[in-house]
């Protein structure tokens, strides 16, 4: 791949360090909510900053940022620390927001006391109707002069859960005319009796994002803060914080945002991802068909191919959608050069060798895999009776298809040329069985003139004497729209045939595959073992090639 100079946020760090910042107290962090499971925009910024990490030798802490107790949980908490970890990345500290709700209590109340924050004791309706609109100065509430005194005691009360949510609230005291309604006086804590996944009852106040977020940062002394754009019109609010508990010691952490990735077909918001579940659409969180850093593992994504796709993508402050076949993309290349080569056959159709000795033992050579010659070779038998795929014959060829039909020569991979003589069939006119002729002299590698004979087609086969049976779940892209989640009924614009369970007659060789154990099945794809352990089963990765019909 083409090294790429350093992109804008290193071009930032880097003029902080030639402006005297030390490289040692650089720290970086990612922050997620522990609501839903890590999603592929996640991967950029975690990409983002635990790259950065490795490049300045700095240290990145993960963030739970708890503070919304009624979305978050445990179970999420532990997917999130399982998928960095699966992704190759280590953190420094393992950090939590609710780690520092004593600390931030304590500021609040320094900013009552310093007159920049408030007890407003309105309904959420009146405050939101008192905000004005950009162009319109927002109305102060008759609750903003009331004196410190009185705040000071409510919101003690608050804490102590004396009031129930949505009596009072705490705002800062900044300006109801400023041009960014994120400074008219935004809240800071609200009064909730709720149950948190680590503070239990103990809070019956709960800070709000942009208290939580700036504060934590200086608490872990974190150097550079990277989030996306939308939270650019935050960055004055988050600077206003940390100056309202000045003065600081030690590194002033700064926010700086990037676009987020968006990826066709595709949606990355966890509210949607959680409707997906809820609604039973998917298979949960980690169904194959998720873009979940679980679900694209169980899909077959590998940590590589996923870590060369954020590269690839890069980092800007451009919105825009990326394909969503590049990420298909990295993995195909990926397991090219990584998964063993395999033959397996979906929807088998019988194939007899009438001119085959019955008794004759023989096995033909491949290459595990020929990206990896070091590897060496494979023998598999080949028997008189065979399987091919079903898609692979056909009684009465339509114009250009090259592969079995009556009279017509074709090669099996690695083998033998055969030649289809007679067909089978059932009661019903299905076809169960094609009788062949090979032709004894034209064994791959032989290098004879009947062994180079060129024809037209090779197909894959699998012994039936060893052949094992299988199931294979095929995925199509879980949405038909290419891009998702814009109109109001999601569940619309999902594909109904995202999943198809196919059986298949597979080597033996893949009966001892593990799980998650990548494999080419030849001219077909790449699959991984699923984790079902009592049936032999694969889901399909991505195919060969970019199959997709537009
Ligand atoms: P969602 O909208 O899906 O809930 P979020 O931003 O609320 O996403 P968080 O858990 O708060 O989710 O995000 C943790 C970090 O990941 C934040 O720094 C956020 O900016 C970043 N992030 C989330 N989604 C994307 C995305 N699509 N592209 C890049 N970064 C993202
Ligand atoms: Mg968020």
């Amino acid at each position: 791949m083409k090294k790429k100079g350093p992109n804008f946020i290193e071009q930032i760090i880097d003029g902080d360090i030639s402006r005297g910042f030390k490289k040692d107290n650089l720290r970086f962090r990612f922050p997620p909510e522990p609501n839903g499971y890590l999603h592929i925009g996640h991967l950029k910024a975690i990409c983002l900053n635990f790259n950065l990490g490795e490049k300045y030798g700095a240290p990145v802490n993960l963030r739970f940022d708890d503070t919304n107790p009624e979305k978050e949980a445990k179970e999420y908490v532990d997917a999130i620390k399982n998928d960095i970890l699966w992704l190759g990345y280590k953190w420094n500290k393992e950090c939590y927001a609710s780690d520092y709700f004593e600390q931030l209590y304590n500021w609040a109340l320094v900013l009552i006391e310093k007159d920049l924050a408030y007890i407003d004791s309105q309904s959420s309706e009146d405050i939101a109707n008192q905000k004005g609109t950009p162009t319109k100065d927002g109305k102060p509430s008759p609750y903003r002069d009331r004196n410190k005194e009185e705040s000071l005691k409510i919101f003690k009360e608050m804490h102590n859960g004396d009031h129930k949510q949505g009596e009072h609230v705490l705002r800062a005291k900044i300006n109801m005319s400023s041009p960014n309604m994120l400074m008219r006086d935004p809240v800071i804590y609200r009064a909730m009796d709720s149950n948190h996944h680590r503070t239990g009852d103990s809070w019956k106040i709960y800070p709000m994002y942009d208290w939580t977020h700036g504060e934590s940062d200086y608490i872990e002394q974190v150097s550079h803060s990277l989030c996306t754009l939308e939270f650019e019109p935050h960055r004055e609010l988050y600077d206003w914080f940390l100056d309202s508990i000045s003065p600081l010691k030690g590194i002033r952490p700064k926010q700086r945002e990037f676009s987020r990735l968006n990826l066709s077909y595709t949606i990355t918001s966890k509210r949607n991802l959680a409707k997906l579940v809820e609604e039973g659409v998917v298979d949960g969180w980690d169904d194959p068909r998720m873009p979940t850093i679980s679900g694209l593992r169980n899909r077959g994504y590998t940590p590589e191919s996923l870590k060369s796709f954020a590269l690839t993508v890069g980092i800007s402050k451009r919105e825009n959608v990326i394909d969503v076949s590049l990420l298909e993309f990295c993995v195909r290349t990926h397991l090219n050069e990584e998964a063993p080569r395999a033959m397996a056959v979906l929807d088998p159709l019988k194939i007899s060798i009438i001119n085959y000795n019955e008794n004759k033992e023989e096995s033909v050579n491949f290459d595990i895999n020929p990206q990896k010659p070091g590897q060496g070779k494979r023998e598999i038998l080949f028997s008189k009776n065979i399987y091919i795929e079903r898609e692979d014959f056909q009684e009465n060829p339509e114009e250009g298809f090259f592969r079995l039909s009556p009279g017509e020569e074709v090669r099996l991979k690695n083998a033998y040329i055969i030649k289809a003589k007679n067909i089978i069939k059932n009661e019903e006119g299905q076809i169960t069985e094609v009788e062949c002729e090979y032709d004894e002299k034209s064994k791959s590698g032989s290098n004879t003139e009947e062994s180079n004979r060129k024809v037209k087609a090779t197909i894959h086969w699998v012994s039936a004497e060893t052949a094992v049976e299988a199931t294979i779940n095929i995925y199509d892209r879980l949405f038909k729209v290419p891009e998702p989640g814009k109109s109001q009924d999601l569940l619309s614009e999902v594909n109904e045939n995202s999943l198809e369970i196919k059986s298949a007659k597979v080597e033996p060789y893949l009966a001892s595959a593990k799980d998650g154990d990548h494999f080419q099945f030849q001219r077909s794809g790449y699959f991984v073992r699923t984790n079902n352990k009592k049936t032999l089963e694969f889901n399909k990765t991505v195919g060969l090639r970019d199959g997709w019909k537009k």
